[in-house]
């Protein structure tokens, strides 16, 4: 029997990355998408082989449809997709609110709202009972932004994890008696490449004093809490959005 399969979207670097390496360890086949960088994602393929797993990268852009189709397809030829992690998510530089344009909003919806939509949507189909699946997990890659709002940096952004945690908590109702749970993992600030794409690499580091437990994540204790609700050590959570952020 093959093993399980774990597809992760934006899974070349930073959180998906390394949750993609401890799936590997934990025994599934893991399928992850990227956006442009395809030497990391070979990369992160490879640490996957290296751990005994069978792996695959494919490039699929979460704000066009027919790449999100094309993945879960490709991820379905390994065998039975069972968890699917919804991780791909972009950032702008920080500005006020009344500073942003239309471009800059709509690019951020369309890939943390509308990407993650329809990758859900695609999970629901492939692992649904309804539609003659096994069961299995979704774990959405939310924010801590959904909950502070992140004024003077990108409100838009927090907006964006804000529909992503109703969509956790809707979905997760509608699809609890057909064998699927939908959770959500709420990370603060982690030490990833994110921070540049939104004009401050230093961003974690600037923050942490405003961390109660005084210092940044690192993406593998954000890896860790996603395995976790992905397992069937969590069989009876479904709904809950987990703050992984140092207290905050
Ligand atoms: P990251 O290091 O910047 O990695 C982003 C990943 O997403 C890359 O694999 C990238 O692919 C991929 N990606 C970007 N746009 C995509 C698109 N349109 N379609 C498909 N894949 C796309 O980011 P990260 O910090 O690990 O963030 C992962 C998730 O955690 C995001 O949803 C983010 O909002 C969330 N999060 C992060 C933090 C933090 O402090 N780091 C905190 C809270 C929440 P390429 O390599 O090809 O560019």
């Amino acid at each position: 029997m093959s093993a399980p399969v774990m597809l992760i979207t934006g899974g070349s670097r930073g959180i998906g990355a390394v949750t993609a390496t401890r799936a590997a360890e934990a025994g599934y086949a893991v399928c992850i998408s990227y956006a442009s960088n395809a030497e990391a994602a070979a990369s992160v393929v490879a640490d996957c082989e290296a751990a005994g797993a069978t792996a695959q990268a494919v490039q699929a852009d979460v704000a066009v449809e027919a790449e999100v189709i094309g993945l879960f397809k490709a991820a379905s030829q390994m065998g039975d997709i069972s968890a699917v992690i919804i991780n791909a998510g972009v950032l702008e530089p920080m500005q006020r609110l009344d500073q942003f344009s239309f471009d800059r909003v709509s690019r951020i919806m369309a890939v943390n709202v509308t990407g993650a939509i329809m990758c859900a949507r695609e999970a629901v189909k492939a692992m649904s009972t309804r539609n003659g699946g096994a069961g299995g997990a979704i774990v959405n890659v939310s924010s801590a932004a959904s909950y502070l709002g992140s004024p003077n940096e990108f409100i838009d952004y927090a907006a964006s994890k804000g529909a992503m945690d109703t969509m956790t908590i809707g979905l997760a109702k509608e699809v609890a008696d057909e064998g699927i749970r939908v959770n959500a993992v709420r990370p603060g600030l982690i030490y990833t490449d994110i921070h540049s794409d939104a004009g401050d690499p230093n961003r974690v580091d600037r923050l942490a004093e405003n961390v109660p437990m005084k210092r940044g994540g690192q993406a593998i204790e954000v890896a860790d809490a996603i395995l976790w609700l992905a397992s069937d050590q969590a069989s009876y959570v479904s709904g809950t959005l987990l703050n992984v952020s140092g207290g905050r």
